[in-house]
């Protein structure tokens, strides 16, 4: 097998050849045939995460088919387009996983973090994680879904049944969420960086009612705002956004301090929350109704090869939607 590979912190992921590996008991093999670049992969190269497992090979929007079973495997065949998420083990004993909040696990494992993920031409992952996807719609557009897709559905789930929707930071995530919200029949307001006309009217064109810069204030105020940019900065302005007892959601795994605020931002019931990883439920959910919803997401496709290429866009901001690593 082939995959890029991070030796080190803050260095270029390295193109690696590597014996093939075999699943053990209860593990498949996939033949990935597509895999997201997610923001999170840059967390891992910058070492912007707790207690970094290296060398690693990132990636966990994993599309591919399974072409290995280990023993004790029987709710999935070989052949079979499989789906593997972030959240790639858990240990379903302690308190969390015992009341059915596996996604805050107290001995978890993560896809590309703690465990080798998709940058890769196959992924050994434990059978009970992966997400069988039938075989509608194109591997590449299905990536991203694995984890923006599934991390703005657990985001959209928490920030509740308000109407008015803002999104902060227009990325992967957020031109998904952005689809479901309206299907929901949510309005959205979408706060790009100041100045980013383009992806301004990227969002509107996925039926955004409002677009903006992150410094401006939303025509009227928001039930729940989101913030998918790792900025600590929106925190207080999406507070300013929202009404009395609305939600602000923080979505990412990392973000930079949030600046002292006047207590005022908060009073009235105001909520401030984050959301961490995901459940299994929240995939077969989302996955579940994606056909329904009709979400088109918007791909830029980079060779394996060109992994780095991928990630320094994506820190550059260089593209609309989401960066689909292709082996
Ligand atoms: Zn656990
Ligand atoms: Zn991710």
């Amino acid at each position: 097998m082939q995959a890029m590979v991070l030796q080190s912190i803050g260095t270029d992921l390295q193109f690696t050849d590597m014996p093939d590996r075999l699943p053990g008991p209860g593990q498949i093999r996939v033949k990935v045939a597509a895999c997201g670049v997610c923001r999170t992969d840059l967390h891992v190269v910058d070492g912007e995460l707790p207690n970094p497992v290296l060398p690693i090979i990132p990636g966990h929007e994993i599309v591919g088919r399974i072409d290995r079973l280990g023993s004790g495997v029987e709710d999935l065949r070989s052949g079979e387009r499989v789906g593997i998420p972030w959240l790639g083990h858990t240990c379903g004993i302690c308190p969390y996983c015992r009341a059915q909040r596996e996604n805050l696990c107290d001995a978890p494992l993560f896809t590309g973090f703690t465990r080798d993920g998709g940058f890769a031409t196959a992924v050994i992952a434990d059978a009970r994680y992966a997400f069988p996807l039938g075989d509608t719609g194109d591997d590449a557009a299905l990536a991203p879904l694995l984890c923006a897709g599934l991390i703005g559905w657990r985001s959209l789930g928490i920030a509740g049944d308000g109407k008015n929707l803002g999104l902060y930071g227009f990325g992967a995530a957020a031109h998904i969420v952005a689809q479901v919200a309206r299907w929901q029949g949510k309005s959205v307001f979408a706060f790009t960086r100041p100045g980013d006309i383009a992806n301004q009217a990227f969002a509107k064109s996925l039926g955004a009612v409002w677009a903006g810069g992150s410094d401006e204030a939303p025509p009227e105020k928001l039930d729940a705002a989101i913030i998918f940019a790792t900025l600590g900065e929106l925190v207080p302005l999406a507070l300013k956004s929202v009404r009395k007892a609305g939600r602000v959601v923080c979505a990412g795994i990392h973000m930079s301090d949030i600046p002292s605020f006047a207590y005022d931002l908060l009073w009235e019931e105001r909520q401030l929350l984050s959301v961490a990883n995901l459940t299994r439920q929240d995939g077969l959910d989302f996955l579940r109704l994606v056909p329904e919803i009709g979400i088109i997401t918007k791909i830029t496709r980079y060779a394996l090869r060109n992994a780095n290429t991928a990630l320094a866009d994506l820190r550059a901001g260089r593209f609309e939607g989401a960066a689909v690593l292709i082996p």
